[in-house]
């Protein structure tokens, strides 16, 4: 018998809000690893509808704030691309309602910062979203990136870094959607951002199958922004939700 939405699932807790954490003393703290094997089965957790439309993308390095208690690391330095304003959506419905949710920015770890049953891959990409009229109700989509066939798009993202002290640069015209696996089945679970003041709040879904990338794209990404990974952190009581049935 299939159960019920849990009350603390991805997507039907309501409007979330993003908290700052500076003392990291949250317990709702990214990243996580995720143990498949534990994660709870729902059938009916929440559909995701992605949408891309033609969108260019904007480069810029982003330096998250170090001014606050706790905010020491020294890796945090990235490089965020910015799509078109209203080029990518993703509607998250559940039994009573749509939401909205637009796509603010992409950017990458070298290496990623989710684990999965404890395996580190070496590229994670983050599609961070925010909630249409709620801009404090942020999504994460998590992309796990694997050695394997070249990327269709990274070498567009890879030409277009912008150089220590270049405020800019462009890429015209990008397929967003090619960020994503064909698959879209996903661990979910309630955590924060990765990077001062690591505010808690945030839905992350992890997408359960990784994308590949050559391995001179990955040491692109790697040579550029990494190690920008925040370590992973504990737990505590949350619990991880999938839509994909267990094995066997
Ligand atoms: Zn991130």
């Amino acid at each position: 018998m299939p159960s019920p939405v849990p009350e603390e699932s991805p997507m039907t807790l309501g409007p979330s809000r993003t908290e700052p954490r500076p003392d990291r003393a949250g317990r709702r703290q990214s990243p996580i690893d995720i143990d498949p094997a534990g994660a709870q089965y729902v059938p009916s957790l929440p559909g995701i509808a992605f949408a891309f439309g033609p969108s260019a993308l904007t480069l810029g390095t982003v330096r998250p704030a170090t001014h606050a208690p706790g905010c020491d690391r020294d890796d945090e330095e990235n490089i965020a691309a910015r799509p078109s304003h209203g080029s990518a959506t993703a509607v998250v419905t559940d039994a009573h309602r749509n939401l909205v949710y637009e796509l603010d920015e992409v950017h990458w770890h070298a290496p990623a910062e989710h684990t999965v049953a404890g395996h580190r891959f070496p590229l994670e990409a983050h599609l961070k979203y925010h909630r249409t009229g709620e801009p404090s109700d942020a999504m994460v989509v998590a992309v796990l990136v694997e050695p394997g066939p070249a990327h269709p798009v990274l070498d567009q993202v890879i030409a277009a870094f912008p150089e220590p002290g270049e405020a800019q640069r462009h890429v015209p015209l990008f397929d967003l959607a090619a960020l994503l696996p064909a698959s879209r089945g996903s661990y979910r679970y309630s955590g924060s951002l990765t990077t001062c003041e690591y505010g808690e709040g945030v839905w992350w879904v992890v997408l359960a199958e990784p994308v590949t990338a050559a391995e001179a794209q990955i040491g692109a990404f790697a040579k550029r922004i990494g190690p920008n990974a925040r370590p992973v952190q504990p737990p505590h009581e949350r619990a991880v939700y999938t839509d994909l049935p267990p094995k066997g």
